[in-house]
């Protein structure tokens, strides 16, 4: 602990912070500090999770400004587990918050518990009691609520407010002993029972919950209320800026107040840590707290927390995001001092923007519908050989085998065409991407009336994909090679709810209903051979579908791949205007 609070030195005059266009209102503030040499140039944040559920996109976001801002100012950021309520917190939870802020691609300088203080935060309560600035009450939880008033009218003083010094020592030693049942006694702040603020009306600081604790056991009966512990922990762990979101506002003279009644200094170094609040992120089509996160986990509406439709952190990498993209998204959507709705699409552009540069493109065809070139031979098959990336050919070429039984996508074929069709339909001609143009003859269907198969006839001169004499062809799709193909799962996924605030639903009604029951498609693809070997994790851009992702329900039998986003459908938008 005391190593930690040398750390995140900064001398201003050897690194002065870059001067950007403009800075956030946490970055001015951070400036002006090292300006003023406030923390002798040190920036020490933290990021406190309650391990009580997965992270998702809102923590990134918290994450992002506790980390990002630290390392922009050659600062270090701890990270501490909210563990101060016993019953809902679970190791499992650790483990998932070490790994999403690991592999968001940050590192902390300490991992601390709030439970490491508990003694230190018992200490400082006694003093308190000392020092008649906290008294134990004996009202029952609904008592407290009505003898603290409401906005409009002031509270009144609770009859145990005087009782002396000695005898709230006393009784707040036996709470911790265990002398008594769980709620029935509370150890609250003698502050102002008048204050405008509901916070600073006599707060509570203990109470009693004699539950099994996952880190400390049975040691403690009583444990500290978050806005007592939360400031203090701060300040043990010598916390320069202490941001959190905007629902903890009017909880800042609390905070302050605590520390500020360490009148003799005896337990906290100066200067004490300040609280900035900054606005929580929300994201349309999904919800995000955590407790309605669980909600769909634990009544299997989603298969699990990293379910790839899940706002969390673990659904988004198994969907195939990259910390590069969220990290992205949290920089575009900035910070504010209101509350904001980001949209889906942002997030979707962001990744979209990052593979768009990073994913090497595959042939993948999602719906498949035969096509026959009636008029090859097997001895005419050739290789055509495409890049990873088109724009980059230095990036080097795969091998695909160009075949008379060949697979194209469903949706690439109109027997009655509309206007500006340029792919497939009947008498018509089109290029298959890299390899030779053809022409539709025949359209084979079943007894439904089903299409079945294509019967093309190739032009033998049109190798590569252009036609030896000058024809223009316009438009060119994917395939893939009967021979060669190998079979996978592909997983497409819509949003998690239609709606974009699912919360905004009609009275009485319950927000579950709205989730998308067409949320998850499943079908069965043929894919181009070079991607028999995609290991868990690799993300590709199939041509002209998305990029996708292999996922870990893989197995060496069956591929299975998450589209992480489509592509924008250049077609769609025309057919939506028509
Ligand atoms: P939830 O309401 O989803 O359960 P929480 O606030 O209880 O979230 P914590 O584990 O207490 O979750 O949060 C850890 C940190 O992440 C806190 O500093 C919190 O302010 C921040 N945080 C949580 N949700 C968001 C959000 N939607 N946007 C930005 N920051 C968030
Ligand atoms: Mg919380």
């Amino acid at each position: 602990m005391e190593d930690n609070t040398q750390i995140g030195i900064l001398m201003t005059h050897e690194q002065p912070p870059s001067a950007p266009k403009s800075l956030n209102f946490i970055e001015e503030i951070m400036e002006a500090d090292l300006a003023s040499n406030k923390h002798s140039g040190r920036i020490m944040t933290r990021f406190p999770p309650e391990p009580n559920g997965y992270l998702h996109i809102g923590h990134a976001k918290s994450i992002c400004i506790n980390f990002g801002l630290a390392k922009k100012y050659g600062g270090k950021t701890n990270i501490r587990f909210d563990d101060t309520n016993p019953v809902k917190e679970d190791v499992e939870y650790v483990d998932s918050i070490r790994e999403d802020v690991r592999w968001m691609g940050f590192s902390w300088a300490g991992e601390f518990y709030a439970s490491d203080y508990f003694p230190l935060l018992y200490d400082f309560a006694e003093y308190l009691i000392q020092n008649g600035k906290a008294f134990v009450c004996d009202l029952s939880e609904s008592e407290i609520k009505e003898y603290r008033g409401n906005f409009y009218t002031p509270g009144h003083p609770s009859p145990y407010r005087d009782r002396s010094r000695e005898e709230s020592l006393n009784l707040f030693r036996r709470m911790r002993a265990g002398e008594f049942p769980d709620g029935f006694r509370v150890l609250r702040a003698k502050i102002d029972v008048q204050h405008p603020n509901m916070n600073m009306r006599d707060p509570l600081m203990y109470r009693i919950r004699r539950a099994h604790h996952h880190r400390t056991g049975s040691d403690w009966r009583i444990y500290p209320m978050y806005d007592y512990a939360h400031g203090i922990c701060d300040a043990i762990e010598n916390i320069t800026h202490s941001i959190c979101t905007l629902e903890f506002e009017d909880h800042r003279p609390l905070y302050d107040w605590f520390l500020e009644q360490d009148t003799e200094e005896k337990f906290f170094k100066r200067p004490l840590p300040r609280q900035i609040e900054f606005a929580r992120l929300n994201l349309t089509h999904t919800v995000m707290s955590k407790r309605r996160l669980l909600q769909l986990v634990q009544e299997g509406i989603v298969s699990g927390w990293d379910d790839p439709r899940m706002p969390t952190i673990c659904g988004l990498r198994r969907r195939g995001y990259t910390p590069e993209a969220i990290r992205s998204f949290a920089e575009r959507v900035g910070v504010a001092k209101r509350d904001m709705l980001a949209e889906a699409s942002l997030l979707e552009a962001c990744v979209r923007e990052d593979l768009e540069a990073n994913a090497p493109r595959r042939m993948a065809v999602l719906r498949p519908l035969k096509l026959t070139i009636t008029n090859m031979t097997p001895e005419q098959s050739f290789d055509v050989e495409l890049p990873h990336f088109n724009e980059k050919p230095e990036s080097g070429v795969r091998k695909l085998r160009f075949t008379k039984e060949l697979w194209i996508e469903q949706d690439d074929f109109r027997e009655a065409p509309p206007k500006k069709w340029f792919r497939l339909a009947p008498g018509a001609e089109v290029r298959l991407r890299g390899a030779a143009i053809v022409r539709c003859q025949e359209v084979v269907k079943d007894s439904q009336g089903g299409i079945t198969e294509l019967k093309c006839v190739w032009d033998e001169n049109s190798k590569g994909g252009n036609a030896a004499d000058g024809r223009k062809i316009k438009g060119t799709i994917h395939w893939v090679s009967d021979e060669e193909a190998i079979e996978a799962e592909l997983r497409l996924y819509d949003q998690l709810f239609l709606a974009e605030d699912p919360m905004d639903i009609p009275e009485g009604q319950d927000w579950r209903q709205g989730v998308n029951s067409q949320s998850l498609e499943t079908l069965s693809a043929k894919l181009e051979p070079n991607l028999a070997n995609a290991q868990h994790g690799q993300r590709f851009q199939f041509e002209r579908t998305g990029y996708f992702a292999v996922d870990s329900d893989s197995t060496p039998k069956l591929l299975v791949f998450n589209r992480i986003v489509g592509l924008k459908d250049s077609w769609a938008k025309i057919e939506a205007k028509s």
